[in-house]
């Protein structure tokens, strides 16, 4: 079997003098790996594409009796040489993409990965200034909602009132909804303040390429931290625990 597709390269390692492995983000197949065999060498075969954080479009077959991945030839589409410049950019697409092969086993929304990771790898290259500190949390809540744990901001998901008319509202983490005040319970929920649920509803309709440079205020902050470290913890079951990737 053999197919040609658009990849993302996550990381790249030599073993033997000439060969490597490739770590790669499929838009069909999820994240695997592939062995470029005689890649250090072939210019041919893989000119300039076989590093990081590149965009490559690759021909790959399975290899004898399917055994593995083996990738044939490579072109590279986009190196994202001004990301690669910046050590603090590298550094938090590195946290990012830790976190992603965390999360994403298997090949749903693998595509769904792939728009999202290249729109980061884009807007991390365009930017000129310094990258939001704050940017890994808005990716991890981007990516929950992108594999199937997306949430209605808009409508309280019991009387259907618009969440937006009042200061605040629940967030019922299990169950996956947002409730107005009026039909939150006692207990169980997480209070956002309207600000942060147009923060969510934002992102659920923009590119998180132009969320890289976007900083929210102290409270903000701390508002959308604890809903997305509660959500994922819950729905995607990995935590952030002292700049490491655990499972809960
Ligand atoms: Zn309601």
């Amino acid at each position: 079997m053999e197919f040609t597709e658009k990849v993302v390269i996550f990381r790249v390692g030599t073993f033997r003098e000439n060969d490597c492995w490739v770590r790669f983000l499929s838009p069909s197949r999820g994240i695997v790996t592939g062995f470029a065999f005689g890649g250090r060498k072939s210019k041919r075969r893989f000119c300039g594409c076989l590093d990081h954080l590149n965009q490559v479009l690759f021909r790959v077959s399975s290899g004898k009796r399917n055994q593995y991945l083996s990738l044939e030839e490579g072109t590279l589409l986009q190196g994202f040489a001004g990301l690669k410049k910046d050590p603090l950019k590298v550094g938090m697409v590195g946290n990012c993409l830790r976190f992603l092969e965390a999360v994403h086993t298997g090949e749903a929304g693998s595509a769904e990965a792939c728009d999202l990771v290249l729109s980061m790898l884009g807007g991390f290259d365009g930017l000129a200034g310094p990258p939001s500190p704050f940017f890994p949390i808005i990716f991890r809540i981007a990516l929950a909602f992108g594999q199937g744990y997306d949430l209605d901001v808009v409508h309280c998901a019991s009387c259907k009132a618009v969440l937006q008319e009042h200061a605040w509202a629940g967030c019922a983490i299990e169950e996956g909804v947002f409730l107005c005040p009026s039909c939150t319970g006692k207990a169980g929920y997480i209070r956002l303040s309207w600000q942060a649920l147009a923060v969510l509803h934002h992102l659920r309709t923009t590119e998180i390429g132009k969320w890289v440079d976007w900083v929210p205020g102290t409270s903000l902050q701390r508002s959308l931290y604890t809903f997305a470290d509660r959500y994922i913890r819950y729905h995607l079951g990995v935590a952030d625990e002292e700049n490491r990737v655990v499972r809960c």
